[in-house]
């Protein structure tokens, strides 16, 4: 009999993360309990012997209703101040995807991505005809105010004001962007993949990112790895990064740590791509490069220990 897999799970929160200087005690306690509560979440599905793709549907739903992320409930506004929200999942068995673009309205961006995979012959739902889909297939649904926050809304406003006095870039990650995701291995050795996210502040009506978008935001393989991103998705798209590192592992024979680490250190870094990514592998490695300041991230080990970090620092540790 081959070998038990120890199921592993790991979850991001993005990569536009508070700076360092002003972040609070406080502040960040609560992005650790966040992370913690969607581990909980996600590793109650693998410790009862889930699959993979309800555990990363589970963690993942945690935090879009957490407000703190940028995604489901705490989105950001585009600049004409609306939210419009995009998610994948993918199923690494036999590479099932399923996604949307472009909604508000389900309180769950990630089930209305696994309703177009489950439900429709599709891929990618975009728009109205997305909407609609979404309300036949009888989501639960929230008005704006369920998703807007005081702290997105000024930042679309400090956002426009920056444009407006044509000033450069101040580096601030967190009011530009963040975006939430999951990977798992589950003990049968199947992996899955979800990412879900507002996008990036002020970005224009119609613009979709790298999250919903197989091979780019997320990507998931039985045969090499899962991977969920998070960043600029402009240049995440450009190097299609969840297939990049699936094929450095496949043709290259990498190992998960060297490929992640190659696409965002060096391939997306030689373009100006900043961000990272969290990706398992069937053999239940875990890797989460980043070439930013920081990237909200934590793993459940496989004594169950909770681990989550913010910055480029010790993991914080919970035992269970
Ligand atoms: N990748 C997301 C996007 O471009 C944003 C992020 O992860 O911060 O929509």
């Amino acid at each position: 009999m081959p070998p038990a897999i120890r199921p592993v799970l790991a979850i991001h929160g993005g990569a536009g993360t508070v700076p360092r200087e002003t972040m609070t005690a406080e502040r960040e306690d609560a992005f650790h309990a966040g992370l913690r509560q969607a581990l909980r979440a996600g590793h109650a599905v693998l410790k009862d012997g889930g699959a993979a793709l309800d555990a990363v549907t589970k963690a993942v739903m945690a935090l879009e209703d957490d407000p703190l992320f940028n995604a489901g409930r705490g989105a950001v506004f585009t600049a004409d101040g609306k939210i419009e929200m995009d998610a994948a999942v993918m199923d690494g068995r036999d590479r099932r995807a399923g996604a949307v673009a472009g909604i508000c309205g389900p309180r769950h961006p990630v089930l209305a991505a696994r309703a177009v995979m489950e439900q429709t012959d599709h891929v990618l739902l975009a728009g109205p005809g997305a909407r609609r889909f979404c309300r036949q297939a009888g989501l639960e649904h929230r008005p704006l105010s369920w998703f807007r926050t005081e702290f997105r809304w000024r930042a679309l406003q400090e956002e426009l004001e920056r444009r407006r006095l044509g000033l450069a870039d101040d580096g601030d990650e967190a009011r530009k962007h963040g975006t939430v995701g999951a990977v798992a291995c589950d003990a049968r050795g199947n992996l899955a993949a979800v990412t879900s996210t507002g996008g990036m502040t002020a970005k224009m009506p119609g613009r979709v990112g790298d999250s919903p978008l197989p091979g780019a935001g997320t990507w998931a393989d039985d045969a090499s790895c899962a991977v969920s991103a998070t960043g600029h998705g402009e240049f995440f798209i450009r190097c299609a990064v969840g297939h990049e590192v699936a094929s450095r592992i496949r043709w290259l024979k990498q190992t998960l740590d060297d490929a992640a680490n190659a696409v965002v250190m060096e391939e997306l870094a030689a373009i100006g791509g900043s961000g990272g990514l969290i990706a398992v592998d069937p053999g239940g490695h875990v890797t989460m490069p980043f070439n930013c300041a920081g990237m909200y991230r934590g793993f459940v080990a496989a004594d169950g220990s909770l681990h989550t970090a913010i910055y480029r620092e010790p993991f914080r540790l919970e035992r269970v």
